[in-house]
């Protein structure tokens, strides 16, 4: 018998009408904000993502899923999407008829990590990106949106925090500091933390190493560092929100685990989700796209985790429409006729089922129990002789006859009223 790949999982239906749902509130809302959908490849060449994500990040030293095609080139499945989208919009010349292009785009990223709960080596992301413009009206914009989408999923007990990791410029000196500072306690931090001192040192911040997070938490912070211009940018993101009636904290230590991150970041947390708490993360990235190869044109942007998120949605949500009609046959000709008749209420609209394999009244009755139908139609060669069908609403148990030929019309206006 065979499984599903390690990390890898299936979302059955009665499941997936919860993602149905989350993809279409994502859709609308973020159109309603002028994004539009884009659809990218699962796979790019490996080189768009060790050029892009960083070296020292954990992505890219031990999380991708990279193996040569039948030529030998190396090709990887996409571990997050920012990297293919500003490829994509770079290879297509995106910014020449887009002051900002505001994209969005859902689907599957891949990344080898332990499975456990919240973490899988397929997981699913809503992605968003805004290319061109440094103006920080975008940043409380997009995380306007997400906090928007968010409250309209009914999730409760999540927590917006932002930062801001200042520019190229004012990080480098940052840096520094922050370096200096770990090497004093070097000999206290674990194996990972030590070698993050040389390649990332603000990765240290994401340890989950209880005396790395106490040294970490004396450690000089970014945004007592960042250049005036950067803490005025801070400032006019912070006064939008407040404006748009956005709450957030501000964690002086949120980081982000990918290098091409600069100024505002953000992160949405979850109280119930134990260590994986993170539901959905992102910020500027304004020296990306000159990075992929393409124009000096800024961005940000933010992914979020649908298995994170999913599992939060109130449980007495309901997704699914419920069955509205089950046609019973009760003989052969019957069953002829109940395929006619259920065909002409699908196409009409309907959600209709039937009783296959001419089982017994009885057990076509529990059956429509179960599938919670609103109504029955009952067929048998008698009421087809008379040309007259059993209509049983299953509520009020209450049962009549009713004609075959008017019986669309009965239907149709049963529903119209229902729906009323
Ligand atoms: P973490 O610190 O939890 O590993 P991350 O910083 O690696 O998260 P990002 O690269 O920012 O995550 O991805 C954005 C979002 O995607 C995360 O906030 C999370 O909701 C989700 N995510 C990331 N990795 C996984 C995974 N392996 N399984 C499920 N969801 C994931
Ligand atoms: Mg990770």
């Amino acid at each position: 018998m065979f499984s599903a790949i390690k990390g890898f999982h299936d979302i059955l239906p009665g499941e997936v009408q919860k993602w149905q749902f989350i993809e279409a509130k994502a859709r609308k809302i973020f159109e309603d904000f002028g994004f539009s959908e884009i659809k990218i490849p699962i796979a790019e060449k490996t080189e768009l993502f060790t050029r892009s994500i960083g070296e020292a990040t954990d992505i890219i030293e031990k999380e991708m899923y990279t193996f040569p095609d039948r030529k030998g080139e190396l090709i990887t499945l996409r571990p997050e999407a920012t990297a293919s989208i500003g490829r994509a919009y770079i290879e297509h010349r995106l910014y020449e008829n887009n002051r900002v292009a505001k994209l969005y785009c859902i689907g599957p990223m891949f990344r080898y990590e332990r499975p456990q709960k919240g973490r899988y080596r397929q997981f699913h992301q809503i992605n968003v990106e805004a290319l061109g413009t440094v103006d920080p009206i975008i940043d409380a914009e997009i995380i306007a949106m997400l906090n928007h989408f968010l409250i309209e999923t009914n999730i409760n007990g999540l927590e917006l925090q932002i930062n801001s990791l200042g520019c190229k410029d004012c990080r480098a000196s940052y840096r520094e500091k922050l370096k200096k500072f770990l090497e004093d306690k070097s000999s206290d931090l674990c194996i990972d933390c030590r070698r993050r001192i040389c390649t990332n040192p603000l990765r240290t911040f994401d340890c989950k190493n209880k005396v790395c997070q106490e040294i970490t938490s004396l450690a000089p912070k970014v945004l007592e560092y960042i250049c005036p211009n950067c803490a005025e940018n801070f400032e006019d993101v912070k006064r939008n929100l407040e404006q748009l009636g956005v709450s957030y904290r501000i964690n002086p230590k949120l980081v982000r685990g990918l290098d091409y991150y600069t100024r505002t970041t953000f992160e949405v947390i979850t109280d119930k989700l134990g260590a994986q708490n993170a539901v959905a993360a992102g910020g500027r990235y304004d020296g990306l796209i000159q990075e992929l190869g393409g124009p000096d044109i800024p961005g940000l942007g933010f992914a979020i985790g649908l298995e994170r998120l999913i599992p939060l949605i109130p449980k007495d949500k309901c997704f699914s429409a419920p069955l509205y009609l089950f046609i019973a046959p009760i003989g052969n000709a019957a069953k002829d006729r109940a395929l006619q008749l259920a065909n002409r209420f699908r196409i009409m609209g309907i959600k209709t089922e039937i009783g296959y394999e001419g089982k017994s009244l009885k057990s076509q009755m529990r059956w429509a129990n179960k599938l919670n139908t609103k109504f029955v139609m009952i067929i048998g060669d008698e009421e087809l002789a008379s040309g007259r069908i059993i209509f049983r609403d299953m509520e009020s148990q209450k049962q009549e006859e009713v004609e075959i030929e008017k019986i669309i019309e009965e239907v149709k206006s049963r529903k119209r009223n229902n729906l009323k």
